[in-house]
């Protein structure tokens, strides 16, 4: 606290990220990043954009970018946004199309960065429980609201909601945004992209950090209706306007082109998944159904912060949430075949003690 503060510094309650330890050799399933590194064209990207250009600004619309997500999703660049990260551009879609009279809706369980926007631009917002299976139950989000946001698949459970679904809160409900954070989509959940051009009240925001191994780089991305996009790039131009560097355009550009090397390392993922789901649920875990890059899982005799604390003396982190219902829950993430058998043997090893 400083006499020097803003008012609403002292009212803040920043989110805390996964921790980012410092030290190696530890096997590091706690913050859902990609366990294979990016794609080899972005690495030849990155070293080819490391030239006396750097001294200029970057393009301030990210045009290359935009181009190969809109050729990608096959729309046009005016239903593109581009911005450091997804959190970026939910910090936008907070701002430009949430901040309404009436109180914006999120699930219970779910990205808990969602109430920090709404407490650094005022937004009020309810929350909606999910039901006692941990599903999103989409008929709870037709009622009066200033716009709904949650994550397909939703975060930290791994559950997604089928597009039909979407759909049918789509129809029902006209009068607000309704954003869809597809974060952990591509792996095996469905993109509700292909949507935009048919609702202008539908906002898909997606990520590189993820499945496409770039969280080091910072790049996101919205697809909407041109006026939705255009609400985002006027706040955006009103804060910052060169927001992607040139790297991160020429990385973010390299990883998009290359299809083969992200369905491959998507389908590797899911593979894994299913392996290490089947061994957890051997071991007595319950582990709740993914089509993300993690499991979110409890075990019936055991705490789940002990257990926790039982992998990391063995150097291996996984996520653990002091938050009510999902206290004895731990977020597990999809790392290699090698670093899931690790899991499995220490947790078989910790279970005996
Ligand atoms: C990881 C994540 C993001 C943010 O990703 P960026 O690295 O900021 O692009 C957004 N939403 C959810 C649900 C996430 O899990």
């Amino acid at each position: 606290m400083s006499r020097y503060w803003s008012s609403i510094v002292s009212l803040l309650d920043p989110y805390v990220p996964g921790e980012q330890p410092k030290v190696s050799n530890l096997i590091k399933l706690n913050t859902n990043e990609n366990p294979y590194g990016p794609a080899p064209g972005v690495m030849a990207a990155l070293q080819g954009g490391i030239t006396d250009a750097l001294r200029l600004y970057p393009d301030p619309n990210a045009d290359a970018l935009k181009s190969v997500i809109a050729e990608y999703y096959q729309l046009d660049t005016s239903q593109v946004f581009a911005g450091n990260g997804s959190d970026e551009v939910l910090a936008h879609t907070f701002q430009a199309l949430l901040k309404q009279q009436q109180p914006i809706l999120f699930p219970d369980i779910t990205y808990s960065f969602y109430p920090v926007y709404c407490g650094l631009y005022q937004v009020e917002y309810e929350r909606v429980a999910l039901d006692e299976s941990f599903r999103i139950c989409l008929e709870d989000y037709a009622r009066p609201n200033g716009g709904i946001v949650f994550p397909n698949p939703n975060a930290p459970t791994g559950i997604g909601l089928p597009i039909t679904e979407i759909q049918w809160l789509l129809e029902r409900n006209n009068n607000s945004v309704v954003v869809v954070d597809e974060a952990y989509v591509d792996f095996g959940g469905e993109s509700a992209a292909a949507l935009v051009s048919q609702y202008p009240n539908l906002l898909v925001i997606q990520t590189l950090s993820k499945s496409r191994s770039l969280a080091g780089l910072r790049v996101g991305f919205a697809v909407g209706d041109a006026a939705l996009i255009e609400a985002l790039e006027r706040v955006k131009n009103s804060f910052n306007s060169y927001p992607l560097g040139r790297l991160a355009i020429a990385g973010a550009v390299a990883a998009v082109e290359d299809k083969k090397y992200f369905e491959e390392t998507c389908t590797r993922i899911i593979t894994t998944r299913e392996k290490l789901a089947e061994r957890l649920q051997a071991l007595g875990f319950e582990v709740l159904p993914s089509q993300a890059n993690f499991l979110f899982v409890r075990h019936p005799k055991r705490d789940a912060a002990k257990l926790s604390q039982a992998l990391r003396e063995q150097a291996i982190i996984v996520r653990h949430f002091k938050q009510q219902r999902i206290d004895q829950f731990l977020r597990i993430t999809v790392g290699t075949q090698e670093e899931c058998d690790c899991l499995v043997d220490a947790l078989t090893n910790i279970l005996l003690s």
